[in-house]
């Protein structure tokens, strides 16, 4: 059934995003969605939710900038005359160097765009919702990097153990206007970034994961719709491991 329900999907046109923008779009909800750069995998998302009947307002944006953060929120408000139920934090980037050789460059650009990225749209879509009386949910894509320590990703692995903290503190602040902030740490999910940067990468998650296999976008969308959801609606400031077990063995 659908819902009319408007959630913001931030980097959400490749991989785990587009994965989440389209499964919260065939439940029912208007998605906006944005990304830094590319327009190709975006039009095809657009195509995509509109095929399903659902609004779609596609933007770039980079979440690490405030006046790009500010611009966009106007463009969403104008576009569907309403504020967001939903926000996802899911823009991310990764930079794979050991500590030693990490340069000052790659640890601002990942900090900046995952965590930085995490606060400013969380505060701007919270101001919107406490302004509109909306009680929404702010769902954080964070990672296992900071439960089971990988070499080479020091940088990715502060700012998703930010992001967690970031949850927990920011459902505290939030909860009395109602909004309810989670985090969905996946495991290893096969996407064409993943599939493309490590050789076998399904084939080496199903090896270390309990559940025998790799995670796939789905999962996390459905965790998020979750979360999300009416059903979870006196959970909050937690983090949910969408990783088939390989983190428990940390
Ligand atoms: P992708 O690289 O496929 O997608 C990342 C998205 O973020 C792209 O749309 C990209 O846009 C966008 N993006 C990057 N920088 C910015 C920015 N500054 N402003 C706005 N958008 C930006 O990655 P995944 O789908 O694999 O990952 C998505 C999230 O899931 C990330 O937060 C990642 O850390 C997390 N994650 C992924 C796991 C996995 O196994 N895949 C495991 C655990 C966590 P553009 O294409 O234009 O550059």
């Amino acid at each position: 059934m659908k819902n009319n329900k408007l959630a913001v999907v931030t980097g959400g046109t490749t991989g785990i995003g587009r994965g989440i923008a389209l499964h919260l779009a065939r439940a029912g909800w208007d998605i906006a969605v944005n990304n830094l750069r590319d327009d190709v995998e975006a039009r095809q998302l657009v195509a995509e939710i509109e095929s399903l009947g659902r609004e779609v307002l596609f933007a770039h944006c980079d979440v690490g900038d405030s006046r790009e953060v500010d611009a966009f929120y106007r463009q969403v408000v104008e576009h569907f005359n309403r504020v967001p139920e939903l926000l996802v934090n899911n823009a991310g980037v990764q930079t794979w160097a050991p500590l030693l050789e990490l340069s000052e460059e790659d640890w601002d650009k990942v900090i900046r765009t995952n965590l930085k990225g995490c606060f400013l749209n969380t505060q701007r879509a919270a101001r919107l919702m406490i302004e509109s009386g909306v009680r929404g949910a702010i769902v954080n894509i964070g990672s296992g990097c900071n439960k089971l320590a990988f070499p080479n990703l020091v940088d990715y692995a502060a700012s998703k153990g930010g992001i967690e903290v970031f949850t927990k503190t920011s459902a505290v602040e939030l909860g009395e206007y109602g909004i309810r902030v989670n985090c969905v740490a996946p495991g290893g999910v096969l996407t064409e970034r993943t599939e493309r940067e490590a050789p076998d990468y399904a084939g080496s998650w199903a090896a270390i994961t309990p559940l025998g296999r790799v995670g796939y976008t789905e999962d996390i969308a459905r965790a998020v719709e979750f979360l999300a959801d009416e059903k979870a609606s006196f959970i909050s400031g937690q983090t949910l491991w969408v990783d088939g077990g390989a983190f428990s063995k940390a």
